[in-house]
């Protein structure tokens, strides 16, 4: 394995930055310095200017395979993913068929093995994400599976996810909801509100959000096992996981970067890219999850990547499926709310993530190195240079993904992964995959 000397740039810690560069033998990181030598024949990425953190880490990918190759794989996904600076992501398991068994969750796991980065799996918490029978979730947690969604919906059935959390509060496992009441959203496109009034679509209203977080937190408050929210969209959704956690329950939270930057004025064009569950909020919205993931009080940014062949996104509004892509620009949009605190960003991209994926650690099963860590002598190198200066305009057909719904398309974005080390393996150098 080549030695990888990252020379030049500015190593941030978890609680400090110090420029060094950073040398990278056998996978782990071998020493830290402000000026070293270049080993014979060393891969040198020039981070001149730049941070150097841990790997992102995306909690929320949905990488399409197995069923709907036409739109994602996981080989293609993993590539995005290392164009936007990630070390790992977690596959989430809307797939068809569900990742709702072992077999499948093996599958994706297997064909994780060659990918760029490394893939981890969510599985799903009922058996196809209907609703109405428990998963072998004890089965998948035998694979080394952390965490497990119906993600796409959630739990509607409080008996159903009161029986999951008891069930896996002694396996270790996190249980993560995609909040919506179905029968109070039904139907809905966008964001209920004036602007779908003036549209005439019909809308998903905050409330069928924040009632199913009210409600998980009750069960998590009931059974003790830890909970997860997914791309939380609302205001009122933040203040109660604050409120949740000031009573010591153990529940995390995740904003989605097109969260972080839309409003929902952006569907007035009617064009479906920018149809997504949960919808784009209200402007009040949006300042408010940026305020909050600058306080800390949101543990992570989550892609919510959900690529779609083109000709489903081309249909109207109504018809067209949610969902838009997200690796390979959430670091610049999350860049551009932390503004100049590297510390907080690199505590949104990929400890805070790497923490909820149960990914801090290695792992012999499934096999994976240590992701979130500290830049630290001995450590799994999966790190990535980013270059906050780095302006760009996005250009949809230049993805790495297999789909182009991207809603950053002819939008200047600031802030960009330059390289990108994988178990000491350089795989993005100067923003090229090598
Ligand atoms: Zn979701």
């Amino acid at each position: 394995m080549t030695d990888v000397l990252i020379a030049g740039g500015t190593v941030i810690h978890h609680d400090a930055t110090e420029r060094a560069d950073v040398l990278i033998r056998d996978g782990r990181v071998a020493d830290i310095a402000p000026s070293l030598a270049r080993p014979a024949g060393a891969h040198v990425i020039d981070a001149d200017g730049c941070w150097v953190g841990p790997g992102f880490v995306d909690l929320h990918t949905h990488l399409r395979e197995p069923g709907r190759e036409e739109a994602e794989t996981v080989a293609s996904g993993a590539r995005a993913a290392a164009v936007g600076g990630y070390s790992a992501v977690v596959a989430m398991p809307n797939t068809e068929p569900a990742i709702d068994s072992a077999m499948v969750a093996q599958f994706v796991l297997d064909r994780g093995r060659d990918a760029l980065v490394e893939v981890a799996v969510a599985g799903a918490i009922t058996v196809g994400r209907q609703g109405t029978h428990l998963a072998p979730i004890a089965d998948m947690a035998a694979l080394g599976v952390r965490l497990f969604t119906d993600d796409g919906t959630g739990v509607q059935d409080p008996l159903i996810l009161r029986r999951a959390l008891t069930y896996a509060r002694p396996l270790g496992v996190t249980l993560a909801e995609h909040c919506e009441d179905e029968a109070l959203a039904a139907g809905g496109v966008m964001n209920e509100g004036h602007v779908s009034s003036r549209l005439g679509l019909s809308g998903r209203p905050a409330l069928a959000e924040e009632l199913m977080v009210m409600r998980d937190i009750e069960l998590v408050r009931l059974t003790g096992c830890p909970m997860h929210f997914l791309h939380l969209s609302t205001a009122r959704s933040i203040d109660l996981v604050r409120k949740a956690r000031a009573d010591g329950l153990p529940v995390t939270c995740e904003v989605a970067p097109h969260h972080l930057f839309f409003d929902e004025s952006v569907c007035e064009h009617y064009d479906a890219l920018f149809k997504v569950h949960p919808p784009l909020r209200t402007r009040g919205d949006v300042d408010a999850l940026q305020a909050a993931l600058r306080q800390g009080d949101v543990d992570a940014v989550a892609t919510d990547h959900a690529p779609h062949a083109p000709e489903l996104k081309d249909l109207p509004f109504d018809d067209a499926p949610p969902g838009m892509l997200g690796l390979e620009h959430a670091a610049s949009i999350t860049r551009g709310v932390m503004g100049d605190d590297p510390i907080g960003f690199f505590r949104a991209l990929s400890r805070g993530p790497a923490a909820i994926a149960h990914l801090r650690a290695r792992d012999e099963r499934p096999r994976h190195t240590a992701h979130g860590g500290d830049v630290a002598v001995g450590e799994d190198a999966n790190l990535v240079v980013f270059d906050a200066a780095d302006t760009y305009r996005v250009e949809r057909h230049g993805l790495q993904s297999r789909a182009h719904n991207t809603p950053y398309d002819g939008l200047e974005l600031t802030g960009r992964a330059r390289a990108l080390v994988v178990r000491g393996i350089p795989r993005l150098d100067q923003g090229q995959l090598t």
